[in-house]
């Protein structure tokens, strides 16, 4: 399995999609999605930093990525944009572009050609959290998905009920007249935590590495409760003892957190689930929140393709393929450098993260 080099003869003519060093190829179309190495051309799925890199030649990308993709890749990429179902034919390729739930411009990959249809998801999730279309189910012979938390163990909270209890923290920190802060991702999850938390408690506060991803999807469209940054004249030590502060995991520890004195903190993500990831982060409170399908969801998800062989790319891959194969379908693995960025740290940088595919102890154990 994995990272056998490109050899034709091995693969059957009706691969759409092959391994090969770079990253996912597509030989009939010449180009490569999500590659973790510079190529010619190279379709994104999203712009979260382990699948979108930077030193390809050409990009191709929802038109929701653009935003980010040039915040994160250079302002001057060559980058094409398509909008959600519309087609382009490449080499004789179909390709199109499909929601896929996970931040803001995701896309699922539809390849189409010879009489035979690939999906691929990069990262998805199903439950609608109201920054970006809905994931939708497409039909096609081989679905390569993720399995970043492709665990029994991982099954999230509904929406509703998360931001319930992340309202209820807030507001008992702020009757005691102490800020909340709480550590996200600073693309995707900190915008899905804006959007749903309700701004009536008080002011929110982000961090500088939020602020650019913020502007992104507000520019796209997607409405945000106003936000201040610690420096505005609006931001005084009152506010600041009744505000929900949004920062990203590297926050913790600097400075920058002296500025809100006492405070109580949180870390929303789907690794909160398992006790030991919160206690390593060493705040008060884990909220569950991931934008990644759960067991169940990638179950759903797999099954609504109506695919009958199923590539996994990333995360919790050997325990997804064994499952896929009891239930009867044509299950492997691509071994990919994908999984970073539900698992480390991230700023907003451009830069690749130092290492990728590691996934939190918990999700290697049994
Ligand atoms: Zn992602
Ligand atoms: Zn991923």
């Amino acid at each position: 399995m994995g990272r056998a080099p490109y050899d034709a003869l091995t693969v059957p003519p009706s691969d759409l999609i092959v391994h090969r060093p770079e990253g996912l190829y597509c030989p009939a179309g010449d180009f490569y999605i999500d590659p973790w190495r510079p190529v010619s051309r190279a379709v994104i799925t999203h712009a979260h930093s382990d699948h979108a890199r930077m030193g390809s030649a050409h990009y191709l990308a929802h038109q929701d990525s653009e935003g980010t993709l040039r915040n994160r890749l250079g302002a001057d990429i060559d980058l094409q944009t398509l909008a959600y179902g519309d087609t382009i034919d490449h080499h004789g390729v179909r390709l199109s572009l499909h929601p896929a739930g996970h931040v803001l411009g995701s896309a699922q990959v539809r390849v189409e050609h010879g009489g035979q249809v690939w999906v691929a998801s990069g990262d998805y999730k199903l439950e609608d959290d109201g920054t970006c279309p809905p994931f939708e189910p497409v039909r096609c012979h081989t679905f390569i998905t993720e399995s970043t938390f492709g665990l029994p163990i991982y099954r999230w909270p509904a929406q509703p009920a998360l931001f319930a209890d992340i309202n209820a923290w807030w507001a008992a920190n702020a009757a005691a007249g102490k800020a909340s802060v709480l550590y996200a991702y600073a693309f995707g999850k900190a915008q899905r935590l804006l959007h749903g938390v309700d701004p009536n408690i008080g002011p929110i506060v982000v961090h500088g590495a939020v602020d650019p991803l913020n502007a992104v999807y507000r520019a796209a469209g997607v409405a945000l409760p106003p936000t201040l940054r610690v420096t505005d004249p609006g931001a005084t030590k009152a506010e600041l003892r009744r505000a929900l502060v949004l920062a990203p995991p590297s926050a913790a520890g600097t400075p920058w957190l002296k500025r809100f004195g006492e405070h109580s903190d949180a870390f929303a993500s789907g690794w909160m689930l398992v006790r030991g990831a919160r206690r390593r982060r060493g705040v008060d409170r884990g909220f569950v929140m991931s934008d990644h399908a759960d067991w169940p969801s990638l179950q759903k998800a797999i099954a609504a393709t109506g695919a009958e062989r199923i590539i996994v790319t990333h995360g919790s891959t050997e325990v997804m393929v064994r499952w896929l194969c009891e239930q009867g379908l044509d299950a492997q693995v691509f071994a990919t450098e994908y999984g970073a960025d539900d698992n480390e740290d991230d700023a907003g940088a451009a830069a690749p993260p130092p290492q990728a595919d590691a996934p939190a102890p918990e999700a290697a154990a049994p």
